[in-house]
């Protein structure tokens, strides 16, 4: 019996770390004998746990800074920066999405992105380019969960840019740890897509929103956001950018047909710009 649960528990745990994180199901397996180890060298359970885990979490910040990167490159895919630069404005809104290798791109959506951000800088020196979920680092048409679409090294969510409501600086973090759920909701007057989702019974719409802890202090700045979208819709390697369709009102960018509704099957996209090549 004991031997059955530990066996399903691998296996639960393989394939929960392969949908978080693509390759942390193997890495798990390859941890598990030295885990074993462990549990047998270790008396105290809490000692044993600790061990087992920190080893894990060891093995996979080895493997996602220093190992899988130069594996991915040789499959066309390559990270984007941990840590934003003067010289590349640009990084993760959160240490997880590196850890669970979600940070990958082909070269030409890492070249666009960082001339994107170089170009935001000139205008707004102080703004730092804040990225969400990109794609995985191996293989074409592996799903990124709950991401439709980030299968090919070619899809990117990047965050809004936001303003400090009291003092007016800008924000150099999300306001949600992962960065989605904060929505820039429809106003009286605009067309409220979201409901119209929900009411067509698209219940994944706005799932994200309803389970984010928001920070209240951040106010999405109509100026920079709006300079941000346009320097993507010029950029020629850009081909689509998904964005609610009472944002692409609100920011006066209704003539730009690079941005797109993306569909009721898709999730809101009022917390965060969705650009793919
Ligand atoms: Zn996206």
């Amino acid at each position: 019996m004991k031997l059955l649960l530990r066996i399903v528990r691998t296996i639960v745990l393989f394939v929960v770390l392969t949908i978080l994180s693509q390759v942390g199901g193997v890495i798990y397996l390859i941890y598990k004998p030295f885990g074993v180890q462990i549990s047998k060298s270790i008396k105290s359970k809490i000692t044993q746990r600790l061990s087992r885990f920190g080893l894990f979490l060891g093995f996979m910040v080895v493997s996602s800074l220093w190992i899988i990167p130069p594996i991915a490159q040789q499959f066309g895919r390559t990270p984007l920066p941990i840590l934003a630069t003067s010289e590349i404005p640009l990084k993760p809104a959160h240490w997880l999405f590196i850890l669970t290798n979600r940070h990958y791109v082909t070269p030409k959506l890492k070249t666009t992105i960082v001339q994107v951000s170089q170009q935001m800088q000139s205008q707004y020196p102080e703004v730092q380019l804040i990225y969400l979920d990109a794609n995985f680092p191996f293989l074409d048409n592996f799903p990124l969960l709950p991401h439709l679409s980030h299968d090919d090294g070619e899809k990117l969510d990047i965050a809004f840019i936001y303003k400090n409501s009291q003092n007016h600086i800008f924000l150099s973090e999300t306001p949600t740890w992962l960065g989605y759920g904060y929505c820039e909701k429809p106003k009286k007057g605009e067309l409220n897509q979201p409901k119209y989702c929900a009411e067509k019974g698209y219940w994944m719409y706005n799932l994200l929103s309803k389970f984010t802890n928001k920070k209240n202090d951040y106010k999405f700045d109509y100026q920079a956001n709006r300079y941000l979208l346009k320097l993507m819709i010029k950029n020629p390697a850009v081909r689509k950018i998904f964005l609610e369709p009472h944002l692409k009102t609100r920011l006066k960018l209704s003539k730009y047909s690079k941005i797109r509704f993306h569909g009721c099957h898709s999730v809101r996209h009022d917390d965060h710009i969705h650009l793919q090549l």
